[in-house]
C-alpha cells in the first residue's frame, strides 16, 4: 500500500531533531507492521535517551526566536502547514491506513480533524489576550500577560496517529512554545510524515522534533528533564499515573488525556433510528479503538428489546476488512494484545451471564480481525463494565429509572466521554448536569470538534484539548505591578 504513495518524500525513517532527519545515536531500527497483514512497512530509527537531550536541546535554542515572532508571524507559519498537510490528505491518509488499520475513509477523516487544529490555532494564537486591572493605588497600573510555557513534550498513542499529535503540536506552537513529539513505537509513520511537511511549510528548525523510540528512555527523558516545562500526553491511564509522577520532581505542567469508559444511554423517549445510527456511530469507529468510544451501552427497559434488535442488525451489516477495501467499515485491531483483552472480556461477561446478540468471535480475514460484537444481559459484575475494552464488543445493560441510569453511568473511576439520546428537553438538562464527564453528547455519537474543549474528569484526565481553553494548558500568566506612575 505505501508503494501508493504519490510522494514518496513522506515516507520517513528517521528522527527529526533541529530540523534535521538524523538516525538514532544506537543505530538502530525497529520495524513497523501493517496490522491488517502482519508485513513489514518500513524499519524506523529507534532514538535514545541522548536523542531525546538533543531534541529538548533543540527545542530550547529555537525557543526564545518562536516566542518572540508576532503571532500574525507564527499564524503565516502554520497556516501553509495547515495547507501543506490538506493538499497531501490521500497521502496521509495511505500512511495512516497503512500503520494503524483504520478504514481508508476514516483515515481521510482523521488527517482533516487534526490539520483543523493547526488551522484553529493558527488563528487563536492571535487571540491570546491578557488583563488591564483595575488599580487598587492610584500610583500603579496592574497587568496580566499570557506568555508561552517553554520547551514542551508531547508523548502520543496510536489509535490516532496523526490527530493527537496535531493536537498537542497546533496548541503548543500557538502558544509560542516549541515542542518534542515522541508517537507510540507501532505508529511513527504519520507523525514523521507530519514533521516532513512543518519543515516543507518553513516551520524554523527545533520548533517540532519527533523522536521515535522506547518509551522507557526516550519518553522517560521527556518526562523528567528539567528543561521541559510541560508535558503533555495521551494513552493509558497506568501510564498516565506513571508519567505524572515522574514529571512531579520538575514540577511541570501536565496535560493527561487517558481512558475513558462511556456510557451510551438510550432512554424510553429517544428517537430509536437516531440512537442506533449513533451508537454505531460512537462503537465501532476505529473498530472500536477510541478513549471516546461507547463502552457500557444502557437502554431503559421500554424501548430494549426494540433497540437491541436494531442494534445487532445494524452491527452484524458492518463491512469488516483491510482498511484499503472499498467500503470498509472496520479494520484490524492494531495488535495480538488488545485481541485477547477484547476475547477475554467477551468470555468474561459470558461466564457472568450475558447472551450474544451478533458477534463474538475472531473475524473469518484471521489476524486481528474481530467480529462486531454486541451483548445483552450486561451487569456491572462484569469487567467489560469497569475496564475499557478498547475494541468492537458493545455490551448492552437495561435499566429501569432515570437515576438508576445516571448511578450506572457514573460507577466509573473514568469521565471522559458520556452519550445519552432522549426527546424530553427537561431530561437533557437533568441528565447532563448529571453526569460525571468531561464531554456529554446529546443526541449525537459524534463531538470531536478542534473549537470545543475535550478533556476528562476523575482518572480520565487533566486539562482541555481544543477551543480557546487549549491554549492556556501551554501558557503561563505574568501578573505585571507597575509602581512610581
Ligand atoms: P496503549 O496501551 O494504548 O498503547 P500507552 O499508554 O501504553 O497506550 O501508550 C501511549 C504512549 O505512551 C505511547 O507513545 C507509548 O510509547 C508511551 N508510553 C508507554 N509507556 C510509557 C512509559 N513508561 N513512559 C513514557 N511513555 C510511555
Amino acid at each position: 500500500a505505501i508503494a501508493h504513495l504519490t510522494d514518496q518524500n513522506l515516507l520517513r525513517d528517521e528522527l527529526y531533531v533541529g530540523g534535521v532527519w538524523t538516525p538514532g545515536a544506537g543505530g538502530e531500527h525497529a520495524p513497523v507492521l501493517d496490522p491488517a497483514s502482519g508485513d513489514e512497512l518500513a524499519r524506523v530509527a529507534e532514538g535514545t535517551r541522548a536523542d531525546a537531550r538533543r531534541a529538548i536541546d533543540a527545542a530550547a535554542v529555537a525557543l526564545p526566536k518562536w516566542s518572540r515572532l508576532s503571532a500574525k508571524e507564527r499564524a503565516r507559519l502554520m497556516r501553509r502547514w495547515y495547507e501543506l498537510i490538506v493538499e497531501h490528505v490521500d497521502d496521509l491518509a495511505v500512511l495512516l491506513t497503512a500503520e494503524q488499520g483504520k478504514p481508508l475513509a476514516e483515515a481521510r477523516g482523521e488527517v482533516l480533524y487534526g490539520a483543523g487544529f493547526v488551522e484553529w490555532y493558527a488563528e487563536e494564537g492571535k487571540r491570546a489576550y491578557g488583563d488591564v486591572i483595575p488599580t487598587n493605588d492610584s500610583g500603579r497600573r496592574l497587568f496580566a500577560i499570557r506568555q508561552p510555557i517553554g520547551v514542551c513534550a508531547a508523548i502520543t498513542p496510536w489509535n490516532f496517529p496523526m490527530a493527537m499529535i496535531a493536537r498537542k503540536v497546533a496548541p503548543a506552537l500557538g502558544a509560542g512554545c516549541t515542542i518534542v513529539v515522541k508517537p507510540a513505537p507501532s505508529t511513527p509513520l504519520s507523525a514523521l510524515a507530519l514533521a516532513e511537511l512543518a519543515d516543507r511549510a518553513g516551520i524554523p528548525a527545533g520548533v517540532i522534533n519527533v523522536v521515535t523510540g522506547p518509551a522507557e528512555e526516550v519518553g522517560h527523558e521527556l518526562a523528567t528533564n528539567p528543561a521541559v516545562r510541560k508535558l503533555t500526553f495521551t494513552g493509558s491511564t497506568p501510564v498516565g499515573r506513571l508519567l505524572m509522577s515522574q514529571a512531579a520532581d520538575t514540577v511541570k505542567k501536565v496535560s493527561l488525556e487517558l481512558g475513558g469508559n462511556a456510557p451510551f444511554i438510550v432512554f424510553d423517549d429517544a428517537d430509536l433510528d437516531a440512537a442506533v445510527a449513533g451508537a454505531i456511530a460512537s462503537k465501532f469507529r476505529n473498530a472500536g479503538q477510541t478513549c471516546v468510544c461507547a463502552n457500557r451501552v444502557l437502554v431503559q427497559a421500554g424501548i430494549h428489546d426494540a433497540f437491541v434488535e436494531r442494534f445487532a442488525a445494524a452491527t452484524a451489516a458492518l463491512k469488516v476488512a483491510d482498511g484499503f477495501t472499498d467500503g470498509a467499515e472496520q479494520g484490524p485491531l492494531i495488535d495480538a494484545r488488545a485481541l485477547a483483552k477484547v476475547k477475554d472480556h467477551i468470555a468474561d461477561a459470558l461466564a457472568h451471564g450475558a447472551s450474544v446478540a451478533t458477534g463474538g468471535d475472531s473475524h473469518e480475514l484471521g489476524g486481528t480481525f474481530f467480529q462486531p460484537t454486541v451483548l445483552t444481559g450486561a451487569t456491572t459484575a462484569m469487567k467489560i463494565a469497569a475496564e475499557e475494552t478498547f475494541g468492537p464488543v458493545a455490551p448492552v445493560f437495561r435499566f429501569e429509572t432515570e437515576a438508576e441510569a445516571i448511578e450506572l453511568a457514573n460507577a466509573t473511576e473514568s469521565g471522559l466521554a458520556a452519550y445519552l439520546y432522549t426527546r424530553d428537553s427537561g431530561r437533557v438538562w437533568r441528565v447532563g448536569e448529571a453526569l460525571e464527564f468531561g464531554v456529554v453528547g446529546v443526541n449525537t455519537g459524534a463531538i470531536s470538534y478542534e473549537g470545543a474543549p475535550f478533556g476528562g474528569v476523575k482518572q480520565s484526565g487533566l486539562g482541555r484539548e481544543g477551543s480557546r481553553h487549549g491554549l492556556d494548558d501551554f501558557m503561563e500568566l505574568k501578573y505585571l505591578c507597575l509602581d512610581g506612575i
